[in-house]
């Protein structure tokens, strides 16, 4: 495939590369480059025709040195088990940067949700926890929301989970609000990317009022990011889902698009707005570019047409290792996935305390703590780059190794 080094490929790539800074051993490499247990299990359903259809599915947990492992649940035609692999090694690094007392997971199921009814995808979603049961929960490791999943998936995992354990809300993250979800936690994700892109904008004096900002993706993390950048006086100019973009110079109508969307299912035929070819809307000329959609998205091959001062990665994995080196020698900042999407996993921990003490917090005590920790995260990676001299995948790469070490050297290994 044209430029796209895989998930994993890439996550070993700044492992290595922070191993060598911090003088580490090769076994200790070895160690946080494996994952501690790897699930497939193949699941049968009925389809509302009649037919029966068998789905792999996976669920990885990379480490729990720190904490039970925690990560998303992932519903999309391409997830494999290097996918998921790379993407829970991903978490272990994201819980760690941000300094939350949780491992790292991830899981999938290899499936195109848009053409599964609403039964299938329910059926599919408890006849998989039926599988894995044994080895999630509250104090091993907790899902939540991915590309392709939502609330009501996750209300089904804690309403099975809960008919096998008695009453768990807290083996389950991203609930909805009447299961023990928690307030702010939809917003969360793109809400932090808002938090992030404010922290650097204070740390390397780029003004936000007006900024331009280009969003692939119009999912849960796209619309909210697209939501918060505007409330900080920032002006997104082009937008995309998964099968059209547009771009329009003044700024486009976010609650506009955000309806047309939920009402016709696309974002395109819009008046008022220039179509872009699928892909060009990470082509535009614009201060920041936020890929919210798939991992990969930005190669070697369209790298050096970037026109983006900086890259805010709102998926998990979307500039691929090549592209990496590409964009430093063009000096075009990316903040990591790690630290600018980890607003999710942030509320999601702050879901499983609730839940773990029964308690309910309002949304101003989510808003303020996450606020907090982000920002806290976001100015030691700032910190630590310009001490080291390094960019700023690197940096959060360092922080986040030596604290997963450290946990492994405390517990004796
Ligand atoms: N899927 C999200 C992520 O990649 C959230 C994970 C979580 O809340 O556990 O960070």
């Amino acid at each position: 495939m044209t430029g796209k080094s895989s998930m994993q490929s890439s996550y070993e790539v700044s492992l290595d590369a922070a191993c060598d800074r911090l003088g580490y051993t090769e076994s200790t490499r070895r160690l946080l480059s494996l994952a501690a247990l790897e699930l497939k299990v193949e699941i049968p359903i009925v389809r509302d025709n009649g037919e029966l259809a068998v789905f792999s599915g996976y669920r990885v947990q990379h480490q729990n040195v720190r904490g039970p492992c925690k990560g998303g649940l992932r519903y999309h035609p391409e997830v494999d088990i290097d996918e998921v692999r790379g993407l829970a090694s991903l978490m272990t690094m994201k819980t760690a940067l941000v300094d939350i007392p949780l491992g790292g997971g991830k899981g999938g199921i290899c499936c195109n949700p848009r053409e599964l009814s609403t039964r299938e995808l329910e059926v599919l979603t408890r006849k998989f926890v039926k599988r894995i049961h044994r080895e999630i929960g509250p104090n091993s490791d907790i899902m939540a929301p991915d590309v392709g999943t939502n609330a009501q998936v996750m209300g089904w995992i804690h309403s099975e989970y809960s008919a096998i354990y008695g009453h768990s809300p807290a083996a389950v993250t991203g609930k909805p609000l009447a299961l023990g979800g928690s307030a702010g936690r939809d917003k969360a994700t793109g809400h932090g990317i808002g938090i992030v892109i404010q922290a650097y904008s204070e740390r390397y004096g780029t003004p936000l009022e007006g900024a331009t900002v280009a969003i692939q993706g119009f999912g849960n993390v796209g619309v909210h990011a697209a939501k918060a950048l505007t409330d900080l006086g920032m002006k997104v100019i082009a937008v995309s889902d998964a099968r059209s973009a547009v771009y329009r110079r003044e700024g486009v109508d976010i609650s506009a698009l955000s309806k047309q969307k939920s009402e016709r299912g696309l974002l395109a035929d819009v008046d008022g707005y220039q179509r872009l070819d699928p892909g060009k809307e990470l082509e535009v000329e614009c201060d920041y570019l936020v890929p919210a959609a798939l991992g990969g998205v930005i190669n070697d091959e369209n790298a050096p047409r970037i026109k983006a001062k900086t890259i805010v990665e709102g998926a998990n994995g979307p500039v691929t290792s090549e592209a990496d080196k590409i964009l430093r020698r063009r000096e075009i900042d990316v903040v990591p996935d790690i630290l600018a999407n980890s607003g999710g996993v942030i509320v999601s921990y702050f879901e499983w305390v609730q839940n773990l003490q029964r308690q309910v917090w309002p949304l101003k005590q989510i808003d303020d703590e996450l606020a907090q920790i982000l920002g806290n995260a976001a100015r030691q990676v700032f910190d630590h780059a310009a001490q080291k001299e390094l960019d700023l995948r690197s940096a959060a790469f360092d922080i986040s190794v030596r604290r997963v070490k450290e946990a492994l050297d405390a517990t004796g290994i």
